[in-house]
């Protein structure tokens, strides 16, 4: 047991009461309930154990134990005597609690407290970002990044873009053109190529039918977020048909290796493909794609497809190639975030799992 003492400070020849060596056993003894009463009443008479109650409060919370970490530190703040330090720790880790618990009005009001520590500044901020970010309130939290000094303010750049690009997405789907324009120039002004603003700033033109402009954007993501550019493939396709470039449009099949993800986008391109190459170029150009960059759920359901209704089916190879295309297309992981390795159906721009942004391929 010394490696307590000397972990949390305490004076080796303090006498401790039983109250707190009760608590050590319970605890030992895995009855966490009955450990945390004890030291709760240890609490209230010795002011050493503090540290104790703060470190075991954020063990509970890390192994997902909430209700315990709350009744610690909620029992920690109550008391008067903790230092200021001690006081704004209390209520830190208290806040990371409620948040936790997903009691986002408990967890803002504490964060707004502890705004007013030097210490805690930073996290109070962050903090309040996440519980806007969680209730997509994308101005309260572009507003409370902005608060931060400016060292840690441009370390945020990219997370203010996104927010903006949230912004932006809701004013495309209602169609008010003017406001995503103003929120993909403010996206812009705080990071320069970041592929979802090109990719906002292609879809706005989109709607705009000016399909050049959209097209000019969406080339640039060929080569910074390939990903990125299968979200609109249907549509950059039709921008080349709209603007009757046939040619670009060809170039651009044969130059874009990667293959839509999407049921509606995969069928947008093949007719595509087909409609420039011909049915039996089309078919062998889909072949090579697979072979390049792999099977999606989509490229597998074409080509089971053509393997089923072709005559030579009753052969035990193709049988065998019709029970891997069913496999595969059962399969339902596209992407995978290069930070963590979560995986996902869906593309996102922000990986719930380990926080970076943009990081999904
Ligand atoms: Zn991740």
């Amino acid at each position: 047991m010394r490696w307590i003492y000397r972990k949390f400070g305490l004076a080796r020849n303090k006498n401790l009461n039983s109250d707190y060596f009760k608590g050590l056993n319970f605890l030992l003894n895995e009855e966490t309930d009955k450990a945390i009463e004890a030291f709760i009443k240890v609490l209230e008479v010795d002011d050493e154990t503090v540290e104790l109650h703060l470190a075991l409060g954020g063990l509970f919370r890390r192994k997902g134990q909430v209700d315990r970490a709350t009744r610690i530190h909620q029992n920690l703040i109550a008391r008067t005597n903790l230092t200021e330090r001690q006081r704004y720790e209390a209520i830190h880790e208290l806040a990371q609690d409620y948040y936790k618990a997903g009691w986002l009005d408990r967890a803002e009001g504490l964060y707004d407290e502890l705004k007013g520590s030097e210490t805690y500044r930073c996290a109070a901020i962050d903090g309040l970002c996440s519980i806007y970010q969680q209730e997509k309130e994308w101005l309260q939290a572009i507003d409370i990044l902005r608060q931060h000094d400016k060292a840690e303010r441009s370390q945020r750049a990219k997370q203010i873009a996104h927010y903006y690009c949230e912004l932006a997405e809701t004013s495309l789907e209602n169609l008010d053109l003017d406001a995503a324009q103003e929120y993909l120039s403010e996206a812009s002004n705080e990071t320069k190529d970041n592929p979802r603003v090109t990719l906002l700033q292609g879809e706005l033109c989109y709607q705009k039918e000016d399909y050049l402009a959209a097209i000019a954007y969406w080339e640039k993501l060929q080569s910074s977020n390939a990903t990125a550019l299968q979200l609109v493939m249907a549509k950059l396709i039709t921008s080349y048909q709209q603007s009757s470039d046939h040619a670009a449009l060809k170039q651009q099949l044969l130059a874009i290796t990667a293959i839509p993800k999407h049921g509606q986008d995969f069928k947008v391109w093949h007719q595509a493909l087909v409609s420039v190459l011909g049915e039996q170029e089309a078919q062998s150009t889909v072949f090579s794609r697979v072979q390049e960059e792999g099977l999606s759920g989509p490229a597998a359901n074409y080509l089971y497809n053509i393997v089923a209704e072709s005559t030579a089916s009753n052969d035990s190879m193709y049988q065998l190639l019709k029970e891997l295309l069913r496999h595969a297309k059962r399969k339902q992981v596209e992407y995978t975030c290069r930070g963590c390795g979560f995986d996902t159906k869906l593309l996102y721009w922000h990986c719930q799992n380990c926080g970076e942004w943009d990081s999904f391929r």
